[in-house]
């Protein structure tokens, strides 16, 4: 029988590449809609899905939408992908952070104990959980210390989840997902930011790119690799909850020198340090351990950085052409 799945924040990044994935596995896919004024379908377009899933109009916030969206999609699963996900952005807005990526989980998990406690639960638990770190490997053992509202409210998503499996058996898992990345990658995030400032310097668009604290150091993987990892995760007959990394950690000044030097340019001209990107607090470095995920997933990332950013530089240096 066709597997459904519903995927809210189905047009973000890992949204789109989730949707195309379970396609390509013959899923019937649903998506939670959030209605905007803008135009939210291109990452679909981009991936060539948008007309392969069925929308839905809803918003983490509204219990009676979750529950509609539910009752109409019925799904085997449901991956919660929706979030205010920008780290930033979360001490501009706490509250509306708390309320999306933190409540909202509660009120995915309502609606599933309303509708149907048998569909399978996929919650988007992120490294910025770790924040300051305790561990200088962080696996599933390493105890959480967030630094942002953003990771505060992912706290509560992820133990709420928890907590409902514990409590009332629902087969619902958490992925610890480290950075992960891709042409699809939202523009304010570092990567892009960078991918995107060197096609525009290379076109002559652009001359300089202001960035915060490039000493930053991440686990960067590909948003492709990473949306598989979820889906197996709810494959197991067991929930449980998995780091999903790369292992490797670079700083943001080493990333920036692979994409200005795929095309032949050196960061030190272009890149200026502007303290206005840095945050009130900050994330030091972030390194996982994915031993867990490689074991009980058979999973393991296929992507380099290398390869992931030029990819980002080719795409962006495309798009900016074709800007005229
Ligand atoms: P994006 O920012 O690209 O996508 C976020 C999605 O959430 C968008 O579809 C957005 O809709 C939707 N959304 C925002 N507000 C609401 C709301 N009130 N109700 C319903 N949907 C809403 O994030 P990513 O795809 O990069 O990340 C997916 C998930 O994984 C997020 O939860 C994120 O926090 C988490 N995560 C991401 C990591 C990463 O490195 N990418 C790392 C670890 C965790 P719209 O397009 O309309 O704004
Ligand atoms: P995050 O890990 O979810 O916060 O992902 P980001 O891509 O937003 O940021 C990764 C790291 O890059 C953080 O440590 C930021 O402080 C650092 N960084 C440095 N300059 C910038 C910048 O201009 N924009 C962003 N988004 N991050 C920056």
């Amino acid at each position: 029988m066709t597997k459904r799945a519903l995927i809210t924040g189905i047009t973000g990044q890992d949204g789109a590449y989730l949707a195309r994935f379970l396609l390509d596995k013959g899923y019937e896919v649903f998506g939670l809609h959030a209605r905007r004024a803008t135009d939210t379908f291109w990452r679909l377009r981009y991936l060539g899905v948008e007309n392969d899933v069925t929308m839905i109009e809803g918003d983490l916030t509204d219990l009676s939408s979750l529950i509609r969206a539910a009752t109409e999609s019925q799904p085997d699963e449901i991956y919660n992908l929706g979030s205010q996900s920008f780290v930033a952005t979360s001490w501009q807005q706490p509250q509306l952070t708390a309320q999306v990526t933190g409540v909202g989980v509660l009120n995915m998990l309502e609606a599933i104990r309303i509708i149907n406690p048998k569909i399978r639960f996929y919650q988007a638990s992120t490294s910025e959980l770790f924040g300051k770190i305790q561990d200088p490997i962080q696996t599933e053992n390493t105890p959480f210390y967030p630094r942002s509202p953003y990771g505060v409210a992912k706290l509560y998503g992820h133990w709420i989840t928890i907590n409902y499996r514990e409590s009332f058996d629902l087969h619902a898992s958490c992925g610890i997902l480290f950075n992960h990345e891709s042409p699809l990658r939202g523009i304010e995030f570092v990567t892009r930011k960078v991918t995107d400032a060197v096609a525009r310097i290379k076109q002559g668009k652009q001359k300089e790119l202001r960035l915060g604290n490039i000493d930053a150091k991440r686990d960067w993987g590909f948003a492709g690799d990473y949306v598989d990892a979820m889906w197996r995760m709810l494959q197991l007959d067991e929930p449980d909850d998995f780091v999903i990394a790369t292992g490797r950690t670079t700083t943001v000044r080493d990333m920036c020198k692979i994409a200005f030097e795929h095309v032949g340019l050196n960061y030190e001209d272009h890149v200026v340090i502007d303290k206005k990107f840095y945050r009130p607090a900050e994330v030091d470095i972030l390194i996982g351990d994915p031993a867990k995920a490689k074991a009980k997933l058979d999973w393991a990332p296929t992507t380099t950085l290398e390869t992931m950013i030029t990819e980002m530089v080719d795409a962006d240096m495309q798009r900016v052409a074709g800007e005229g």
